[in-house]
């Protein structure tokens, strides 16, 4: 049997064609190549890059006609069968093409392995020092650089480094290897992303009965002969990680391999310290701000099977293992793990997916479970077990909610109550460290009544409306409703009608105008964008060189600081309001997490949270630290309006330069799709088309729709073909329009 024929996946610019091409495989390269091989082959008049997706013995076409695969260009498989048929699932489910998803799947970057020339002695030990002793005196030099090389023959030194080590120049090798004593020998340089780090080995805890038990329902789940996901709850500091990293010894003892992904941000040197000092060189690290070639080589110990271990970010999901025992997902509510950029998949999906084609466990550890993730507890679809207690059984920190309207009703007009104003101070004296929180999530601003805490929602969409400071108008970005800005409020009649959205600069001004003697610490995009910033601020806030951390979502996970003794909030209400379905949710998961940052240390924390809307049931279960009424509260309203995880969202975004162009398109495919809805009386909701929540950006004007039903094969049936039809009634010209499946920002 011989494969003549290989099918491949061309890298052409997005919108062209998605559909392999068969080329032929020239003799030479029959014995080596493989699926998963990168390519270069012609294509009309130019060279591209691609990658083999299947090889065929023979085709059905006309095999004259073919055309020959020029070179390989990788050394090495880059991709097994079981990784292609995740990534097909991929582009399938979220509607992409598949060499989105494959370039996401494989490393970035350059994708070679670096080699160093190390200097070898050339004869055994014994012939070299016969040699030696016939050196000529002068050549003492050569003579050191020699001895040198003999006590340290381990340490695989380049020639410039081996003559730095006695103080000369490469000449002096090169003389030696003119003479035959030594030889250069390529050898592969490992780019270690963590070599600056010291890691001190760490043994097992011996495990509280939760611990035990929730480790055993992992095993458990290992030994059943198919895949199964748990959901793994635990308020912070109850001992998750320890947890997993008994369950990833027990992985490793029966020779599987085991992904760890972690939000990008608690990617921290603290973090994946825990894991390397447990398990050393066996766990890989792989995320985003790795260098490109640290990113392979990191690649390329897992594929070699040096790494049984990858402890990344959500692309971690793709690590390149052959027998996959375990994926744990840490935090696993978090919204990063859904990827902004094609494709747009959710990690958490991609990997129950993969752990059903490789029969592996997931296991999803969090404080406070995503909705679609207790519902799947609900149906019955996951198992869970708690960890309802922290590990030392200290409290969870008193939760204070201080309702700012009653703060201007008593004439008090600073971002900061009295209540919290008496807090900061009495930690300033104390010489106690405080975290002040900013909840400020996207570009957007809502209007607010300061009065009465009346906030402007849409009559249809239960959302509030969001101000466009450019039209004075405030719109909604479900169904288009729009109105004019109040100048009173419609509720009470006041004027203290205001935009909200306070961002951390006005705040630290503020906390510099009232506490003079405060040393704060800014921590927001703005600050944090040079390589490495994120990580020196926590650092020197650790080191008490600041009182204050004041941040934004940034600030609220994963970092320990024994020494918080109060977490402020300045206003809770800037999530609620965001205009999205998903608003009391995150509230709730955002407020929690944010307590969770104090009472580590000895000293029994406090939160203040400052909210005009204090009896909202996020905010008064998030005091409570109540996950399970607010989850019953929160999946009721979800079923009232229909949204997931009792339906799917597909929200489509068009976008080009110009305005007119977008609405036309935007409009048309609005049409088509209704009119399919109609004609096949689909059960299927279509909201739009309207002009997007970022109505412009980097130059690009946005309009959206959303697909709402129930039936997701359906309604990708549907986009597909209105898509298609789309193209044959338009010229789309350099439109680009974006498709959404399971959108998790509106
Ligand atoms: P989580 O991941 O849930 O936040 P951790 O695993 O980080 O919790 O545990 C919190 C702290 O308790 C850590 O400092 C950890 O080393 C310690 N710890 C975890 N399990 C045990 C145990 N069984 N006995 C003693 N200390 C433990
Ligand atoms: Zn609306
Ligand atoms: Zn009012």
């Amino acid at each position: 049997m011989e494969f003549r024929y290989a099918e491949v996946i061309v890298d052409l610019p997005i919108n062209e064609v998605d559909k392999p091409f068969t080329y032929l495989i020239p003799d030479q390269l029959r014995e080596e190549i493989e699926i998963g091989y990168q390519v270069k082959v012609p294509f009309g008049h130019r060279q591209l890059s691609g990658y083999v997706i299947e090889l065929k013995e023979e085709v059905e076409s006309d095999s004259t006609k073919l055309k020959e695969i020029i070179k390989l260009k990788s050394s090495l498989q880059l991709f097994d069968r079981e990784l292609l048929r995740l990534a097909k699932w991929i582009a399938d489910y979220y509607q992409t093409y598949l060499i989105t998803v494959l370039k996401s799947v494989i490393p970035s970057g350059d994708i070679t392995q670096k080699t160093e020339r190390i200097v070898r002695l050339n004869y055994s030990v014994p012939e070299i020092k016969q040699e030696l002793a016939k050196l000529s005196k002068r050549a003492y030099k050569q003579r050191e650089v020699l001895e040198y090389l003999i006590e340290n023959q381990d340490q695989d030194l380049t020639s410039t480094a081996l003559a730095e080590k006695v103080n000369t120049t490469s000449g002096t090798v090169r003389r030696l290897y003119e003479k035959d004593l030594i030889r250069y020998e390529e050898m592969e340089v490992r780019r270690d992303p963590v070599a600056d780090i010291d890691f001190e080995p760490t043994t097992p805890f011996s495990l509280t009965t939760e611990q035990q038990k929730a480790l055993n329902q992992i095993e458990n789940l290992r030994e059943a002969p198919e895949s199964g996901t748990l959901l793994l709850k635990g308020v912070t500091g109850s001992g998750k990680t320890e947890v997993y990293l008994q369950a990833i010894a027990q992985v490793i003892d029966d020779g599987q391999d085991a992904i760890v992904l972690v939000p990008e941000i608690s990617l921290t040197p603290q973090t994946v310290k825990r894991f390397k000092s447990r398990f050393g060189d066996q766990i890989a690290i792989y995320h985003s701000h790795l260098s490109n070639g640290e990113r392979y080589d990191e690649w390329l110990r897992m594929k070699r099977g040096e790494a049984k271990v990858v402890v990344g970010a959500r692309s971690a999901i793709f690590a390149p293992f052959s027998n996959l025992g375990l994926i744990i997902i840490d935090e696993e509510h978090e919204t990063s793990y859904k990827q902004g950029d094609h494709p747009k998949y959710q990690a958490r999906k991609v990997a129950n997916k993969r752990a059903e084609l490789t029969g592996a466990v997931t296991v999803l550890g969090t404080a406070t479970p995503a909705l679609e993730s207790y519902y799947q507890v609900q149906q019955g679809n996951y198992q869970s077990v708690s960890l309802e207690n922290r590990i030392d059984n200290r409290p969870l920190p008193p939760v204070e909610v201080i309702d700012m309207r009653e703060e201007l009703e008593a004439g008090h007009r600073s971002i900061f109550s009295r209540r919290l104003t008496a807090a900061i101070e009495d930690r300033l004296a104390k010489n106690e460290q405080i975290i002040l929180f900013l909840n400020r999530r996207g570009f957007s601003t809502f209007v607010l009544c300061r009065e009465c805490g009346f906030v402007l929602e849409c009559p249809n969409c239960d959302v509030s409306l969001t101000y466009h400071a450019d039209k004075t108008l405030l719109r909604c970005h479900y169904c288009d409703y729009q109105r004019k800005v109040p100048d009173i409020c419609p509720e009470c009649e006041s004027r203290y009608i205001k935009y909200f959205g306070a961002g951390t600069q006005k705040v630290e001004q503020a906390i510099i105008e009232e506490f003079p003697t405060a040393r704060v610490l800014r921590m927001d995009v703005d600050t944090t964008t040079r390589k490495g910033a994120h990580q020196r601020m926590l650092d020197r806030f650790r080191n008490n060189e600041a009182d204050i951390l004041l941040g934004t979502q940034m600030i609220a996970k994963g970092h320990d600081f024994p020494n918080i003794t109060l977490v402020g909030v300045i206003t809770a209400d800037t999530a609620l309001n965001f205009p999205d379905f998903r608003a009391a949710e995150h509230t709730f998961q955002l407020l929690t997490q944010v307590a969770g940052r104090t009472g580590r240390g000895d000293i029994v924390g406090e939160v203040v949270v400052q909210t005009y809307d204090p009896d909202h049931y996020s905010i008064q279960l998030a005091k409570e630290h109540d996950y399970e009424t607010f989850y019953q509260q929160e999946i009721e309203a979800r079923k009232e309006l229909d949204y997931p995880p009792f339906t799917h969202l597909i929200n489509l975004i068009i976008k080009h330069e110009k305005e007119v162009k977008v609405s036309k398109v935007a409009n048309q495919l609005g049409g088509i799709l209704n009119q399919q809805i109609r004609d096949r009386e689909l059960n299927v909701e279509l909201l739009g088309p309207i002009p997007a929540p970022l109505a412009k950006l980097r130059g690009k004007y946005r309009w959206q729709m959303i697909l709402k039903g129930r039936d997701l094969d359906m309604m990708r049936k549907l986009n597909s073909y209105s898509l298609e039809a789309l193209k044959k009634t338009v010229n789309l010209e350099s439109t680009v329009i974006s498709v959404d499946v399971d959108p998790i920002k509106m």
